[in-house]
């Protein structure tokens, strides 16, 4: 292949100018193979310069930048300071730059160099100077390249300069701007408020304003969106392939549904029961999200489709993540459907063999209508005879595979997915762009919201008064701590120790138990039981508590070390207060010692929102940490934020459904290049994007 001749975006970078087998090499391990790659491989900062100017124009105090000729150097290390004077000089004038305390610099300037410097100027016996100022060497008087006002930093430290990927890219710009082509018309760009691809790249490289910066940065965060959301949907479409039984609805169902509740449904919950049963009746199996804050009444919801599915003679799983949550489903569950003829069964690990035994037998006879469990539900002797739903509550608990794991117990079943968690509606569109999504944003009426205070470790007593207080006046209280015993290498309380300590010390008059993971289920599900028939006063715990927990006098929520939790878990932990009316009061220690965790414990302080929460958790900790979007074979977002891009998301996504409804295949010529670059973004990658 002759260079000059097929020289294009594809073309491996290796045949660029300066750039060989060892720096092609290189290359590689940034995920860069072709020019094309090299023009998609954005700054992660840029270095604004003041313009340059002349020097005679320079005067006192001054910011400014100038580009001179070396023809004078002086080094002098003694007396300390040590300092470099260097004389610059151009067509219309000569001045000073001086660096103090920088032998590191003495072999840096060379008469005939040339020298860009910028910073502050002072008068300096009569001449004028730049003191420490910024400072580029050339060889020869640089081109209008390198006087450009922004010097791009590239993310690539290691392996190369950013100085000399800038002039890479500018070569690699320069020879191929003409291939740069458009996948969308300049109707839709200019609908859109879109720069063309050609201009975002010379500008993300090359900015010469703030505004061509935010001009480029725009459309390419769109195209980000814009593909991932296509990848998104594909895979999507891929899975509904085959049918689900579609389940009937009627109101006289509706009524014998709703007479199961002690309460009336709110608002919120009735809008996310409509989408339910409009998914339910057709055969397009349902792939739905809900998710409201904790305590705002997911399992009510969840409970209507289940019946709704039951009517319809037809089997229903339940899994939540842990058997605390499980039972308590099971136990309400079984509660609204005292004495109907809904036959109801719990799964769990532990259970006796031949018990065990029978359930399966049930099950598989389709003589259980509801099974709720934990991932003990996944194994592989559980069998239905039709399964028609699967309810999964606190998804993002679970795996992938567990997630894919149950639904193929059904050819095809319903799938309905609750997460109290909330995630912001822009991660939710990213991560489960192929899940119709809910959102209960109400509570049950009588909610007062939490309280929350922070107190420093040393102010302890001062929050084990307000417990003593509380508990006398009726409530009960959750103590948390975040390890159940001492460790050598933390020096944290622990729950175990802790537990003790309160029960004989401060917390004396009351009784006092340990809830903990390592306790065996029925240990955990009595201890349980009894603090929700009040026989236990103050529970302390591990995260064990953190998901779905419901006890309705539980009002006092003590959290040690709280720097030591994540805003999501102290947003559930928090949750499982003041849940039925009464005033709940969470009080918070710590002693905070990164910044991370300062602003954590004052996004808990400030609001009570869990959307909120969500998304300054993701602000925060960004995309890929905080939901492990890695998990999900989605690519991190270089340019788009998932906060403050929301409207170009909506924007992107919406117009992905568009173009898919259209052309489902991307198949039409038109598309050719949207197709193209789909799967020069994601390859193979596309059918790995799971379907949550
Ligand atoms: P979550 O959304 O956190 O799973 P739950 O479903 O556990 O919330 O409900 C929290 C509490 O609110 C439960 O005690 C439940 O009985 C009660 N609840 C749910 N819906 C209503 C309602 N419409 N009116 C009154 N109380 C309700
Ligand atoms: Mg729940």
């Amino acid at each position: 292949m002759t260079v000059s001749q097929a020289f294009g975006l594809s073309t491996p970078v290796q045949y660029l100018k300066g750039v060989g087998p060892k720096r092609a090499e290189k290359f590689r391990d940034l995920g860069i193979l072709t020019v094309g790659d090299l023009l998609g491989f954005f700054p992660r900062r840029y270095r604004f310069f003041e313009p340059v100017g002349s020097i005679r124009e320079l005067h006192p105090d001054q910011e400014a930048s100038v580009i001179g000729q070396i023809t004078a150097v002086e080094y002098r290390r003694f007396p300390r300071p040590s300092r470099i004077r260097v004389q610059l000089t151009d067509k219309t004038d000569s001045c000073q730059a001086c660096w103090f305390n920088c032998d590191y610099l003495r072999d840096r300037f060379h008469e005939g160099d040339w020298l860009r410097v910028q910073g502050k100027l002072r008068e300096w016996r009569s001449d004028l100077q730049f003191a420490n100022p910024k400072f580029e060497v050339f060889q020869d008087y640089p081109d209008t390249a390198a006087q450009n006002l922004s010097q791009p930093i590239y993310p690539a430290q290691d392996h190369f300069g950013s100085r000399f990927l800038a002039e890479l890219i500018r070569r690699a710009f320069e020879a191929c701007r003409l291939q740069i082509e458009d996948w969308f018309d300049t109707a839709t760009l200019a609908e859109r408020d879109l720069v063309d691809r050609r201009h975002a790249c010379q500008f993300i490289h090359d900015p010469q304003s703030d505004e061509q910066w935010h001009t480029a940065r725009r459309r390419l965060a769109y195209d980000e969106l814009f593909f991932m959301q296509l990848a998104v949907m594909l895979t999507r479409r891929s899975k509904l392939a085959l049918p689900a039984s579609p389940l009937h609805w009627s109101d006289e169902i509706d009524e014998r549904i709703r007479r199961r509740f002690p309460f009336n449904l709110t608002g919120a919950q009735n809008r996310a029961v409509d989408d339910i049963i409009t998914d339910l009746a057709s055969s397009r199996p349902m792939c739905r999200l809900i998710q409201g804050d904790v305590g705002c009444g997911k399992t009510a919801v969840a409970v209507y489709a289940a019946l709704v599915a039951v009517a319809n003679h037809q089997q229903v799983a339940i899994m939540a993540p842990t058997e605390i949550l499980a039972q308590q489903h099971y136990r309400k569950i079984a509660d609204y459907l005292a004495d109907s003829k809904v036959r109801v069964e719990l799964l769990i690990g532990g259970q006796p063999k031949a018990h065990r035994d029978g359930i399966l037998q049930h099950t598989a006879a389709g003589q259980v209508d509801i099974l709720i469990g934990t991932q003990a539900l996944i194994q592989q002797d559980v069998r239905f005879a039709n399964l028609a739903l699967v309810v999964i509550d606190e998804q993002h608990k679970f795996g992938v595979h567990q997630r894919a794991t149950i639904k193929s117990k059904g050819t095809s079943p319903h799938y309905l997915v609750m997460t109290a968690t909330p995630i912001p509606r822009s991660l939710a569109l990213t991560v489960f762009g192929d899940l119709d999504l809910t959102t209960i944003d109400e509570s049950p009426p009588g909610r007062l919201p939490v309280k929350t205070d922070l107190f420093r470790a040393k102010q302890e007593t001062k929050v084990w008064d307000i417990v003593a207080q509380r508990v006398r006046a009726g409530d009960q209280a959750y103590v948390v701590y975040p390890l159940l015993d001492e460790s050598d290498k933390l020096e944290l309380k622990s729950a175990r120790t802790q537990a003790e300590h309160l029960a004989q010390g401060e917390l004396a008059e009351f009784r006092v138990e340990l809830i903990h993971g390592k306790m065996k289920p029925a240990e955990k599900q009595e201890v349980m039981a009894r603090f929700r028939k009040r026989l236990i006063d103050v529970l302390v715990a591990t995260v064990v508590i953190e998901v779905g927990v419901d006890v309705p006098d539980a009002n006092v929520l003590v959290v040690e070390h709280a720097e030591r939790f994540g805003l999501a878990q102290l947003h559930q932990l928090r949750g499982r207060i003041g849940r039925a009316g009464g005033q709940g009061h969470c009080l918070l220690l710590a002693n905070a010692t990164t910044e991370q965790a300062k602003q954590r414990l004052a996004v808990l302080l400030k609001t009570t929102d869990g959307f909120k929460i969500a998304e300054e958790d993701l602000r925060i900790r960004g995309p890929g940490q905080f939901f492990g979007t890695a998990q999900h074979g989605l690519p991190e977002l270089k340019l788009a934020d998932l906060v403050d891009d929301f409207p170009l998301l909506i924007q992107a996504r919406k117009d992905a459904l568009q173009l898919l409804k259209k052309d489902p295949s991307l198949s039409w010529q038109k598309n050719r290049m949207i197709r193209d670059e789909l799967f020069r973004r994601f390859g193979d990658r596309i059918k790995l994007i799971e379907a949550a």
